[in-house]
């Protein structure tokens, strides 16, 4: 299944919510900035990703340096727990914000799950105040596509990770670490 497949029912609902003038325009990208930022990934997620930044040339020495910077700024590398489910998420400046006016710069089609299904919920959103994430979409997406499961834990014994769920930057780090 093709990473933009899986994230139709996300894809789906921000259209929608957008349609209803429910979108981000408005906003300066609370919820990229350590503001509200503690965005986590499966490894198929950072497989995405990761696949998407080779793909276009742009998993670079640089990124890779700044990845790393945001790690240590952070402390991303120092959360308790064991990587499966760590009751403290820290908030961080995702490197992949480019700012208010050009916002995201990774495409919806390879975009962590919880930044597609994190959106306001009143009309031209400015402060993120009625933004959140709709848990129940979320879970509906993992119900429809369950062999993710199944994906994910594939990847975690072929490529013996010790982690469920990094921050992204970290997430990317350790999976090319990892031999992806
Ligand atoms: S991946 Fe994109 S949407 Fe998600 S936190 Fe980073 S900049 Fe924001
Ligand atoms: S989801 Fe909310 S906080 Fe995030 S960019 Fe959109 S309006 Fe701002």
């Amino acid at each position: 299944m093709q990473p933009a497949d899986r994230r139709l029912p996300l894809l789906h609902e921000m259209q929608r919510l957008a349609d209803e003038g429910k979108h981000c325009a408005a906003c300066p990208g609370h919820c990229c900035t350590a503001v509200a930022n503690s965005m986590q990934t499966t490894p198929l997620e950072t497989q995405d990703v990761l696949q998407y930044l080779r793909e276009t040339g742009r998993w670079t020495e640089e990124l890779k340096i700044e990845l790393q910077a945001t790690v240590q700024k952070f402390r991303l590398d120092q959360i308790p727990g064991n990587g499966k489910r760590s009751y403290l998420r820290r908030t961080y400046d995702c490197p992949f914000f480019a700012g208010k006016n050009h916002g995201c710069t990774i495409p919806r089609e390879v975009k962590p799950y919880g930044c597609l299904g994190f959106n306001p919920t009143d009309i031209n959103e400015s402060e993120g105040k009625s933004c959140g994430s709709d848990q129940n979409l979320l879970a509906r997406r993992e119900e429809v596509w369950a062999e993710e499961l199944s994906e994910n834990k594939s990847l975690r014994e072929k490529h013996k990770l010790w982690w469920e769920k990094l921050p992204l930057p970290l997430a990317l780090l350790e999976a090319e670490q990892a031999g992806f």
